[in-house]
């Protein structure tokens, strides 16, 4: 069986819950996904609802960020973005007062959207997959070939975040809804919501509302690590293996948190403007699931729901500690693909020993590529280009099992950059 079990500390945020919707200011990186030559449609002095377009990126994935709340453009700032660098961003002062666009105020009937309203609807409310990936959702769905099977990803499995399994408890009515709808506008078969097994509350919302949809089935996973990567899940619950993307296999996936922005969308046509996003850690005073305006600063946030045990020998962490970022400090800000900040003790740094050749970075990994190679030849175009580097889905498991304390997965991080040189057409998973 693929994955390993870790210890998941979910148990600090699980079940917890607020609202924080007051930033006095809020702050628009202006970045989508990797790309930070956005058209910015707003100068300072002007006037912003909440929901209004704000900059649109002008590639091949054109999609567009919002104002989160009404208020005045007063200037432009470089902000601390999840990747930990600065990012450019576009600050509004909050007015409080909450004016929206006319067209938000209307309510529809998200299964009568034809297929064109539907992905001009997401891809003007700025929908994209709020697990972490960042890709924009609409594309997943813009294809010639039949999607099959629907393959909703509640699984969660970096350890610590609780963010999607909070809305899922909240939401699953809307969430069943949507899928039921996606499925009748595209003609899929059936869906398949993945949760993992002992995520019982979880599970039990699900349960208790999926009755009358009988194309929608709720399939428990093993509470392995990383369950939630897309190739392992899709290939857990439907058997079926790919290449390069679900598509290939008749499969589109969905992160959970990403349906219920669907939901929205759909129903008010909504942009993404807020999400759910866990505080966490062992130096955080009151882990929380907090409901966030895109664009807050996580460090009013954390200061709201009770501040940190202390603020110096500590580590943030955007993303869990598996997968995520280690930040300079906790002033980061709320973009819509950023589900958690993991504040830890500051641990002594361990020394690396020799590679003692054991294997066990081979052993588990996922993507059944072979790290200790990989990390041997990371400069090394030739070689690199026959060890299927770009399958790695930067889990993190080689540098978690390795008895040599080897930052394994960094050395594949940087063989990807090795590749990529001179050759930006390269592709990356
Ligand atoms: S090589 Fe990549 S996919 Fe494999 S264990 Fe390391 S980080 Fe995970
Ligand atoms: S787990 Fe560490 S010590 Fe073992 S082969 Fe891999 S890199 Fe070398």
């Amino acid at each position: 069986m693929k994955g390993i079990k870790i210890s998941s500390h979910k148990n600090l945020s699980e079940n917890t819950f607020t609202i924080y919707n007051k930033p006095k200011y809020i702050y628009i990186p202006l970045i989508v996904g990797t790309d930070t030559d956005l058209t910015v449609l707003v100068k300072k002095d002007d006037y912003v609802c909440k929901g209004e377009m704000v900059a649109r990126s002008k590639g091949k994935f054109s999609i567009p960020l919002h104002a989160s709340v009404s208020g005045t453009v007063i200037g432009f700032e470089d902000k601390l973005y999840h990747n930990g660098t600065m990012i450019k961003s576009i600050v509004i002062e909050n007015d409080f007062k909450e004016r929206i666009e006319e067209k938000q105020n209307n309510v529809n009937t998200i299964s009568s959207y034809s297929k064109e309203e539907f992905l001009e609807t997401l891809k003007n409310a700025g929908i994209l997959g709020m697990g972490g990936a960042g890709f924009p959702t609409y594309i997943k769905y813009e294809t010639n070939g039949p999607i099959k099977t629907l393959v909703i990803n509640a699984v969660e499995c970096e350890p610590y975040i609780t963010a999607d399994d909070s809305l899922g408890v909240q939401k699953a009515g809307e969430i069943l809804e949507t899928i039921d709808a996606i499925l009748e506008i595209f003609h899929i078969e059936k869906a398949i919501i993945a949760v993992k097994k002992n995520h019982k509350k979880l599970i039990h919302a699900f349960q208790k509302n999926i009755g009358t949809y009988v194309k929608i089935e709720l399939k428990m996973v093993p509470d392995r690590y990383p369950m939630g990567w897309e190739r392992l899940l899709v290939e857990t619950v439907t058997g079926k293996t790919y290449q390069n993307l679900p598509i290939e296999v008749g499969v589109v996936v969905n992160n959970v948190s990403t349906i219920y922005a669907i939901y929205e969308a759909l129903k008010y046509h909504k942009p993404l403007i807020e999400r759910i996003v866990t505080i966490t850690g062992d130096m955080i005073k009151h882990p929380t699931n907090v409901l966030v305006k895109v664009g807050t600063s996580i460090h009013e946030v954390i200061e709201f729901i009770g501040g940190m045990k202390r603020n110096k020998d500590i580590i943030c962490i955007a993303g869990g500690p598996m997968m995520g970022v280690t930040l300079p400090n906790d002033e980061v800000i709320v973009t819509a693909d950023m589900n958690a900040l993991v504040v830890l003790k500051q641990q002594e740094e361990e020394i690396e020993h020799t590679c003692m050749r054991c294997g066990k970075c081979v052993q588990v990994c996922p993507a059944q590529i072979e790290p200790v190679l990989i990390k041997d030849a990371y400069q090394e175009k030739e070689a690199l280009k026959t060890l299927n580097v770009n399958r790695c889905c930067e889990c993190g498991l080689c540098s978690y099992i390795c008895p040599a304390k080897i930052k394994v997965r960094e050395y594949v991080r940087k063989a990807k950059e090795t590749l990529r040189k001179d050759d930006p057409n390269e592709r990356l998973s």
